[in-house]
């Protein structure tokens, strides 16, 4: 399945204390501290004291049970620089990974089961590649890491897989024409067989949104977007705290707006998509007398020398995001609206336009209270959205429940 439950590792403490065996509580204090180092921020420096504060134990029981983890090698302790010592959730308790596999490259992250990224490496591929040519980098890349990391397959324990493409409900990429090389692919049991762990997938937007939420600009926004505007356009939604799927598990094709149904033939088939103005190809094609196959990159520096057609061109697809925009925030009134993929880094050329769109077209009560900016987490939002859906589904072994 698809959708994306709540995390796994939230343990119902309630049913535990009404059942009230001691070994029963002493699991359940065991799984509260390890929640409390599960943050998936990377540069979290967690003490003795904030774990009591978060989990709501005392002091000295979290002293106890760090004592028992450290003892059964699930977490290790660091002494940092003025806080005091930190608890970290041990490299022995098992490994996850964070698979992004986009148009044209391919993102792998190895972290650790509090989410923290231990290694990360990108390769280029081609748009059109059959789905066993990507599993195959993927696979030498997992190789790879671990072997940076001197550790096994074995100690993967999961994956989480995003895919630029809508995932319907049976896992499967839902669009003919948007990601060829995968359409009809059962790829969660594909990757699964290959990597020999569980495998868990989802949408890039989504992924996307997931990490930008968790740890990235829409941090504390229980109700945001993130749109993500590469090769292709697309939202992930958070809702209530939570990822939105949809009926069917293709929530967000925001690229898939009618614009003007008169429009260019969008690759979805119709005509006059959102995506058909303003994804980096159609930028591309908008630019290409002026500057032919030229990189985001090139273009957003053309922009910073003053080109009027760059800027005249990143003016326009922030206008029709706008647009885009203002008919989904009038519908869920998101407080946060964070854009990512190749097209952010264009930056205020291009989130100025955006904001007049959504000033135009959207109420006032939802657009004076929208915060609108770029990713935080980058290029890297999809991989480490990916990394904490797997981090989301595995749960740390404990000892007590072994003994
Ligand atoms: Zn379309």
């Amino acid at each position: 399945m698809v959708a994306m439950t709540a995390p796994t590792h939230n343990s119902s403490l309630g049913s535990v204390r009404a059942g009230g065996s001691t070994a029963a509580l002493r699991v359940a204090n065991q799984r509260r501290v390890i929640d409390a180092l599960r943050t998936g921020d990377a540069t979290a420096s967690i003490t003795q004291a904030d774990i009591a504060r978060t989990a709501g134990l005392a002091p000295a029981t979290v002293s106890n049970i760090v004592r028992e983890l450290l003892l059964a090698g699930v977490v290790e302790t660091v002494s940092g620089p003025g806080r005091g010592t930190a608890v970290l959730i041990s490299r022995r308790a098992g490994l996850i990974a964070g698979l992004d596999i986009g148009h044209r490259h391919l993102r792998m992250a190895i972290g650790d089961l509090a989410g923290r990224v231990l290694a990360e490496h990108r390769l280029p591929l081609a748009p059109d590649h059959p789905f066993t040519q990507g599993l195959d980098m993927a696979e030498e890349m997992l190789e790879q890491l671990l072997g940076e990391l001197q550790a096994a397959r074995a100690d993967v324990l999961a994956v989480g897989m995003g895919l630029p493409a809508p995932i319907d409900a049976a896992g499967l990429v839902a669009a003919a024409s948007i990601l060829p090389g995968w359409v009809g692919v059962d790829a969660r049991a594909e990757a699964a067989a290959r990597f020999g762990c569980p495998v868990h997938l989802d949408n890039d937007a989504n992924l996307g949104a997931l990490a930008e939420h968790r740890i990235g600009a829409g941090a504390g926004h229980d109700c945001m977007v993130y749109l993500k505007v590469s090769s292709g356009v697309g939202a992930g939604l958070i809702l209530d705290g939570r990822l939105f799927h949809g009926g069917a598990g293709t929530a967000g094709e925001i690229g898939h707006l009618t614009v003007d149904s008169n429009g260019p033939i969008c690759r979805c088939g119709s005509r006059g998509c959102l995506e058909a103005y303003t994804s980096v190809g159609a930028v591309g094609d908008m630019l290409h007398q002026q500057h032919p196959n030229a990189a985001m990159k090139e273009l957003v520096a053309a922009a910073q020398e003053g080109d009027v057609a760059v800027r005249r061109t990143f003016e326009d697809v922030g206008s029709h995001l706008g647009w885009g925009v203002a008919m989904l925030a009038n519908l869920i009134n998101p407080s946060a609206l964070v854009i990512g993929g190749d097209m952010a880094q264009a930056g205020d050329f291009l989130l100025d336009s955006v904001r007049g769109g959504v000033r135009r077209h959207a109420l006032a009560s939802v657009s004076s209270t929208l915060t609108l900016t770029v990713s935080s987490l980058g290029d890297r939002s999809g991989v480490i959205g990916a990394l904490l859906l797997a981090l989301d589904h595995t749960e740390v072994i404990l000892p007590a429940a072994v003994s």
